[in-house]
């Protein structure tokens, strides 16, 4: 194996629910879900079953064809969006990214506005979007025509967009970033500034998509409706699936033979995210997850150890006063529960969706005894 990952110490074997066994038959309580992917928890039965039935049908077509489970899936998320949309099916949300760059292209224009902090994927042009010097530095040159602008500063932002940018790439949460979330009305008045001054707005839902955040995206609650949406993580219910959705009129859009991917909506994995969307309809899932966000607040915001929780849905970060954040995530694991630092200082929760009251309430008693044994180590 290529060591890009470090080596992780728990190799997972079995999922139910909202729990993972290890291979010694450990159970542990997942709170990170595949990084915010496992929208409806493990093996939820009615994944397993449309994926089941859609495997025993037919695996894959190729884009040489249609196939009714993406054109079922294009038409849910067009209904999610609320207005004419059109879908590219991908596999993954670095690609998501990288056909909104494409697109971008076919105005004419080349230049493109993203955040500082942001992440968009780790291919060669989605890695040019992404604002991590860190990411970046070892496979210098990327793109040119990428300029960072800090995020949630809408100052930075009206003087960076003008008429000869081609695209503004935002998220509506910075997630790898430690669920950075940008003050109210950010993403709003960058709305104005792009049509004012014509030039692309794309938000990439990648990881705030999919009722993560209480609502289908996570950009919903300022009552904007981006150009270009992308998507992955949750999209495919637990399998690779990614998406990129162009809103209205305003995009040029691809002629054939200008881009494509082979397994791109393939059945199955569409099979699978129209079932993981079914169950968020059925179970309200998105009314729950706020619920669910409100209890661990409560438990948690008030803690010495906790400086502040941030996020939105169940998509949080709970900012540490000091620098232990990966001695927290070990002393979790120790105690059965999966979660994840994004910097020495931040832990990311994104659990499933289907989390109950009751496992939120072991994953505080959890993660509180794990802050009380590194804050007496410390
Ligand atoms: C994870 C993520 C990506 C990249 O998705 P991959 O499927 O790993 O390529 C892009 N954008 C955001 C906001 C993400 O969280």
């Amino acid at each position: 194996m290529e060591q890009n990952y470090g080596v992780p110490g728990i190799s997972l074997v079995k999922g139910k629910g909202l729990y993972v066994w290890d291979d010694s038959g450990k159970k542990y309580l997942d709170f990170i879900g595949g990084i915010a992917t496992n929208v409806v928890g493990h093996a939820d039965s009615e994944v397993i079953k449309a994926v089941n039935l859609q495997i025993r049908k037919l695996g894959h077509v190729s884009n040489l064809y249609s196939n009714p489970n993406g054109l079922e899936l294009a038409e849910k998320l067009q209904k999610m969006v609320g207005s004419q949309t059109k879908v590219f099916f991908c596999n993954s949300g670095a690609e998501a990214n990288e056909a909104a760059l494409k697109i971008s292209r076919l105005t004419g224009k080349k230049k493109i506005i993203s955040t500082v902090g942001s992440f968009h994927g780790r291919t060669i042009g989605a890695l040019s979007l992404t604002g991590q010097s860190a990411k970046r530095a070892p496979f210098i040159p990327l793109l040119n025509g990428v300029k960072f602008v800090p995020y949630g500063n809408i100052r930075a932002m009206e003087r960076a967009i003008t008429p000869r940018i081609a695209m503004v790439i935002v998220e509506a949460i910075q997630g790898e970033n430690g669920v950075v979330v940008p003050p109210e009305g950010y993403l709003k008045r960058v709305r104005e500034l792009c049509d004012a001054r014509g030039v692309l707005l794309c938000i990439d839902a990648v990881q705030t998509g999919m009722g993560r955040t209480g609502t289908w995206f996570g950009f919903e609650h300022e009552g904007v409706v981006p150009d270009i949406i992308t998507m992955a993580k949750g999209l495919g219910g637990g399998l690779p699936l990614g998406a990129m959705l162009t809103v209205g009129e305003k995009v040029p859009h691809f002629l054939p033979g200008q881009h494509g991917s082979t397994f791109g909506g393939n059945p199955v994995s569409t099979a699978a995210g129209l079932a993981a969307i079914k169950v968020i309809e059925s179970k309200k899932l998105m009314k729950s997850a706020l619920k669910m966000e409100k209890s661990i607040r409560s438990t948690i915001s008030d803690l010495d150890e906790v400086d502040v929780v941030r996020g939105r849905g169940l998509l949080l970060g709970i900012v540490l006063k000091k620098n232990v954040a990966h001695e927290v995530v070990a002393a979790c694991a120790e105690r059965g529960l999966l979660v994840n630092a994004t910097s020495e200082k931040v832990i990311r929760i994104a659990p499933a969706l289907t989390v109950t009251a009751i496992q939120v309430s072991e994953f505080s008693s959890k993660f509180i005894s794990a802050l009380k044994e590194v804050a007496a180590n410390g």
